[in-house]
């Protein structure tokens, strides 16, 4: 049974936390990814309270706050940003329930090796997971399928979350990553399904390799993805958790967010009914 999720990046220019909150309840949404900007401007004019008396009341729970970015190779200023702002969610996640945190890895590193990365991003994994581990949070690494992330393919963000070995450290699978830099889907097939915390749906243009970006996503089943591949091999592996829609396309920002919210849920059911049911 897969459960579907709405990230607030789909709606991310003309939206708030309050609204995307209402509609995906209205239509019918188990669950929402928060963002963290989303969050900070709610919490201008409401309280913490105030987001968990909604959650109280309504269907729709929150799964994961989007994201802790650029983790590893950061300066001491950097390194105590990421640490604050971990903090912060994980005393909110306590008071709402929300027990997953996406934390992305840095762009623009320079010339380190793979080898490098790995012990680099282990190391800082597990400084986050100490700090996250007491309140029960979760951290999910999200590989980002662009040449110049530092950690930019399924099999390399696998190797790392397997070498740091914590129940509370595991991945995002994301369609428009694993696509973008020609994830392999056997490296997939290998996969604990545990360790995939957060699968994010999306597909895109029909661009080459290492030329995608954020913005060239699209709606399930518009684009070039192999989100049939993908989907039918976790259903293989047994993954049946959630499913997050998530795009990041200005054209979409431009919709009613009502009408841009209704079309990720029926575009996200229709390719995620092939092969599991869905909640
Ligand atoms: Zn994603």
């Amino acid at each position: 049974m897969m459960k579907i999720a709405f990230n607030q990046a789909t709606t991310m220019k003309h939206s708030t936390l309050k609204k995307d909150l209402e509609l995906c309840e209205k239509h019918g949404y188990a669950y929402i990814e928060i963002r963290l900007d989303k969050l900070k401007d709610y919490l201008k004019d409401n309280t913490v309270e105030d987001l968990k008396s909604f959650f109280d009341k309504s269907r729709i729970k929150p799964y994961a706050f989007n994201a802790l970015e650029f983790i590893n190779f950061r300066d001491e200023a950097g390194c105590q940003q990421i640490l604050d702002d971990l903090q912060f969610l994980c005393r909110i996640g306590d008071v709402i329930h929300c027990k997953t945190i996406v934390v992305v890895p840095s762009f623009d590193i320079g010339d380190f090796t793979k080898t490098q990365i790995k012990e680099e991003t282990v190391k800082v994994l597990h400084e986050l997971a100490n700090l996250a581990e007491p309140f029960g949070v979760r951290l999910a690494l999200e590989f980002c399928g662009y040449p110049n992330c530092s950690i930019n393919t399924f099999g390399q963000a696998y190797e790392i979350v397997t070498e740091v070995n914590r129940e509370n450290v595991g991945m995002v699978l994301d369609c428009f990553h694993f696509h973008a830099m020609n994830s392999r889907i056997n490296d997939l097939q290998n996969a604990d399904p545990g360790k995939i915390f957060v699968f994010h749906i999306d597909d895109c243009e029909d661009l080459p390799v290492g030329a995608l970006r954020d913005h060239h996503r699209v709606w399930p089943g518009e684009g070039a993805v192999d989100l049939d591949g993908i989907l039918r091999t976790l259903q293989e592996i047994g993954y049946q958790e959630m499913v997050s829609i998530e795009l990041f396309r200005p054209e979409y920002w431009e919709w009613d967010v009502e009408k841009a919210i209704k079309a990720g849920k029926e575009t996200t059911e229709k390719a995620v009914r092939k092969f599991f049911e869905v909640e």
